[in-house]
């Protein structure tokens, strides 16, 4: 059963849901606030074995290094 990654709209909150073939979601809401503006993302079933997750967002544009305490863009 695929594994969907589901963001909301409306505090950020990133969560997985299993679900059914066919599911459209639209019945979910967030875990965190119970809101209901979500946006899938993508499903970790079938990237689950490709490379690394990009996440390159721990340098500060503004200072490099973090330390200047403004969040990363
Ligand atoms: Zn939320």
């Amino acid at each position: 059963m695929p594994i969907y990654e589901y963001q909301c709209n409306e505090c950020g909150e990133r969560f997985e849901v299993r679900q059914s073939m066919g599911a459209d979601g639209s019945d979910l809401n967030c875990p965190k606030c119970s809101g209901r503006e979500l946006r899938r993302l993508f499903s970790s079933f079938f990237s689950a074995n490709s490379s690394a997750t990009e996440l390159s967002d721990s340098s500060c544009p503004t200072c490099s290094s973090g330390v200047c305490g403004l969040p990363p863009m």
